[in-house]
């Protein structure tokens, strides 16, 4: 990539982007002709240099800031940013980062649009805007110099593939791979099928929260509702529960589910329910079960600001109901990963359930994303993770 030349002006007060890299078509004067996907200067009321970052016309996020220095956008740029992205991954780590990680996530790791995830040999590369899909063959070089002897995959989002205006990339990079790999996430066993699944395949998200139910569990019967493939009732039955019960809706997760739980030795103690949580919820409490521990990690509820009043309608009805079925003494581990709810609502929310249910609970801790999902204080979207662990008194 050359030294940007093209322009973008921003309107008269648009200071935020000083120090945070989304620029909206409203925010924009004017902007000179330029290629889709490609690099701009984006320059204040005044003229004088805020950033440079890759522009698309089409979304309503047309630019996303990628340095406030002075730099061009080149191959070098580029590796400069994936080599410090790893290299937070290593503190505190002779052997470099951890086998199964996030690598890059985005804006927090100063790559706007890019997802990289390492699952053992494989790197998931996924990319977001058409800027970083134009800059894909750099990142992946440079990668796969990083990690030599990794394969790389692609898997794009159809989602923001439309939004963007580019076409979803899902296949081998280079040469091909294994159909699935095996990881190991503190003790527990993991098959992820390449380039099939949410996200890149799975919730790297969850896994320091995951650790955690293992301790949470011992002795106890553990209901994962929104289970996915059975991450939190896996680590559950590690640490030592009794039995868990598992709900979730999609098919495919419940088949990864089956394929975790066997490749653990778990199988007679888990069970599998195929339903819709919040009917399996009342379902429960009708027949009278309790829990010592349960996890509530539904999909982001709140998808949009205008959604929030429903989401929040949401998350109250799966605490209630889960507060209705804990143990005294028991613990609740709830989450919202919708990026527009906010962690003081989403307490409040926690706090109705609870004064419904008739349940006084103690904070034992606040909860968030793994470390390696790394959150800037100006981009406050980069800390989307909220949960609670909560204990009945
Ligand atoms: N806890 C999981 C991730 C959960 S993601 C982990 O650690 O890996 C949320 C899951 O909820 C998805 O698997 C999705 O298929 C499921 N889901 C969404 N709506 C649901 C519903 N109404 N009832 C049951 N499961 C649902």
């Amino acid at each position: 990539m050359k030294r940007a030349q093209a322009a973008l002006r921003l309107k008269r007060g648009r200071e935020t982007a000083r120090t945070h890299p989304w620029i909206f078509k409203g925010d924009v004067a004017d902007v000179s002709e330029v290629e889709p996907g490609s690099a701009v200067t984006v320059i204040d009321s005044a003229g004088h240099f805020v950033g440079r970052g890759l522009y698309n016309p089409r979304p309503a996020l047309c630019c996303r800031i990628f340095t406030w220095t002075d730099e061009p956008l080149d191959v070098a740029f580029f590796r400069r940013r994936l080599e410090s992205a790893v290299a937070l991954r290593s503190r505190d780590r002779a052997q470099g980062p951890s086998a199964l990680c996030r690598l890059v996530w985005s804006e927090a790791d100063g790559l706007p649009g890019l997802v990289v995830d390492r699952y053992g040999p494989v790197l998931v590369i996924q990319c977001l805007t058409l800027g970083m899909v134009r800059a894909r063959r750099t990142i992946t070089t440079a990668l796969t110099d990083m990690f030599s002897g990794t394969l790389a995959f692609d898997m794009d989002e159809e989602a923001s593939a439309r939004l963007e205006g580019f076409s979803a990339a899902l296949g081998w990079a280079r040469g091909s791979g294994p159909r699935s790999v095996r990881v190991n996430e503190g003790g527990v066993a993991f098959e992820v099928t390449i380039g099939v699944g949410h996200k890149t395949g799975s919730y790297l998200d969850q896994r320091e929260n995951r650790a955690r139910t293992g301790v949470l569990a011992r002795g106890r019967d553990v209901l994962d509702a929104f289970s996915y493939t059975a991450g939190f009732a896996c680590h559950a039955l590690h640490g030592g529960a009794r039995r868990a019960v598992c709900i979730e809706s999609s098919p495919e997760a419940i088949a990864g589910a089956r394929q975790n739980l066997a490749l653990n030795g778990f199988t007679a103690q888990a069970e599998i329910r195929a339903a819709n949580a919040f009917d399996e919820l009342r379902g429960l409490e009708r027949t009278g079960a309790r829990f010592g521990v349960i996890v509530l990690d539904p999909p982001p509820f709140a998808r949009s600001r205008s959604a929030l009043d429903a989401a929040a309608r949401g998350y109250k009805e799966i605490n209630l109901r889960a507060l209705r079925l804990l143990e005294r003494g028991g613990s609740l581990m709830t989450f919202s990963c919708s990026h527009h709810v906010s962690e003081a609502l989403f307490e409040e929310i926690c706090r109705d359930a609870a004064a419904d249910a008739g349940v006084r609970l103690r904070v034992v801790d606040r909860l968030t994303q793994s470390s390696d999902h790394p959150v800037l204080l100006t981009v406050p979207e980069t800390r989307y993770l909220k949960g609670l662990l909560l204990e009945a008194l």
